[in-house]
């Protein structure tokens, strides 16, 4: 078997085709969130080492006067920019029709820093000051505000990841110039995100005097943390978790500790036990078989009779699909799943690894079977990576494709901190800012 292979050179072509060139038109839809899409492009190159050498300072300008221009004057960024209808008409009662939005403005963000941008331009005062109005009651954030300053949208852990990420770029070290700026409720976001870690039963259903029973045995049911409090453990919104804790965390210490973020703690070591069995080799490559299998059963309605009689339980049993033990050959992919009795998904080498990093708990992450699955069964062809196996790249696979991989080292790509998902380039760059200097502190 011929050793997997990352094709660098594809991955560069891949990336400056989706920046140079229009998008395929299955794109259209994601065109509100044209940032993003922005944002995975741009990060990618950087990743790949080759943002600078591969564009112009005149196109970097360029794409950095588009990003301002997404910049909303009370504070925060649009998506795109096909919502502006002009800073002349707009007034307080018609912009809920031209909002900022949570993770936009994260990306934004992030996207400037990438290309240079020292963040002179963003109004730091209005953005913080309108984070603040976007945090709800109960911790979680919103996406945008609605008429009346409505809370809209949002509320899973996602929006709380970008709030805490945005608060995280623009707050820094030195509050000067803030002063009178409302923060957003720290207490208040991590007892949201603590309350999103999967538990058996709501511990509110315990008589008190049985609390420290109940917490040693039911609190972290399997572990993993879902959208919101009692969801369905997820690795997307565990890494959005994971991902806020360590951007509150970064910027104090002294609050008091976070036990999701603490080694030896319940909470930590039940989630990293969730993010380990994550690693699979299922990767659903055998699911065209099974599909035929079904198409053949079309005349189901008049076999029906048949199949009635044939309900018994001995009968069924038989008929189902013998699975083959683990063989040293098919356990040479291991990817990663999202959730329980899922297939692999190159996103999810991201969302479980990133997790594991900030967690200081990467190692235990098989990194030879992971690296294996993304180059051998979902980088593509034509550059970039696909989400399964055979499937034709996208530029969100394509990006935490590259970022798992740079996780684990792969030669040829820069080392990327996994909170900020961009390279320590540019948080080098980010901590270089006037806000970033501690004298003040
Ligand atoms: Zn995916």
């Amino acid at each position: 078997m011929t050793g997997a292979v990352f094709d660098k050179q594809r991955h560069i072509k891949y990336f400056l085709r989706c920046l140079k060139t229009f998008l395929p038109d299955l794109y259209t839809s994601n065109d509100s969130n044209r940032i993003l899409l922005a944002y995975f492009t741009v990060a990618g190159l950087d990743i790949l080492g080759e943002l600078h050498n591969r564009t112009t300072a005149e196109e970097r300008q360029g794409y950095i006067e588009w990003i301002y221009h997404c910049q909303i004057p009370s504070g925060g960024f649009r998506g795109f920019t096909g919502t502006d209808f002009g800073r002349d008409r707009r007034t307080p009662e018609n912009e809920a029709w031209d909002p900022a939005n949570v993770p936009s403005t994260f990306f934004a963000l992030v996207i400037l820093l990438t290309l240079g941008d020292d963040l002179s331009r963003v109004r730091r005062v209005e953005c913080l000051r309108w984070l603040s109005r976007m945090q709800r009651e109960n911790g979680s954030f919103g996406e945008v505000l609605g008429s009346g300053g409505r809370i809209e949208g949002g509320g899973d852990l996602r929006f709380c990841c970008f709030g805490a990420g945005t608060r995280y770029i623009l707050r820094g070290k030195c509050v000067d110039g803030l002063e009178g700026i409302r923060d957003i409720d720290v207490n208040k976001l991590v007892a949201f995100i603590e309350a999103c870690q999967v538990r058996k039963a709501p511990l509110i259903l315990y008589p008190k005097v049985y609390d420290d029973l109940a917490k040693k045995l039911f609190q972290a049911y399997d572990g993993g943390i879902g959208e919101g409090p009692f969801c369905e453990s997820h690795s997307g919104h565990t890494y959005c978790a994971i991902g806020a804790l360590t951007f509150l965390d970064r910027l104090s210490k002294k609050h008091k500790p976070i036990a999701l973020l603490s080694p030896g703690a319940g909470p930590f070591e039940s989630l990293v036990r969730w993010l380990v069995a994550r690693q699979t080799s299922e990767l659903g490559d055998d699911e065209e078989e099974s599909d035929e299998e079904d198409n053949h059963n079309t005349d189901g309605v008049t076999n029906l009779s048949a199949t009635i009689e044939e309900l018994n339980l001995d009968a069924r049993a038989d008929q189902l699909p013998v699975i083959q033990p683990a063989t040293e050959d098919s356990l040479r992919w291991a990817g990663f799943n999202g959730r329980c009795n899922k297939y692999a998904d190159t996103c999810y080498s991201f969302w479980n690894s990133a997790s594991l990093d900030m967690m200081g708990r990467l190692v235990l992450v098989d990194a030879t079977r992971n690296r294996h699955y993304l180059l051998e069964k979902t980088q593509h062809i034509v550059g970039g990576f696909g989400k399964g196996v055979g499937e034709p790249p996208d530029l969100l696979h394509s990006y935490f494709g590259l970022v798992s991989l740079a996780f684990q080292e792969e030669p040829g790509l820069e080392s990327v901190d996994p909170a900020l998902c961009s390279s320590y380039r540019v948080v080098r760059h980010l901590h270089s800012l006037p806000w970033w200097q501690e004298k003040n502190d």
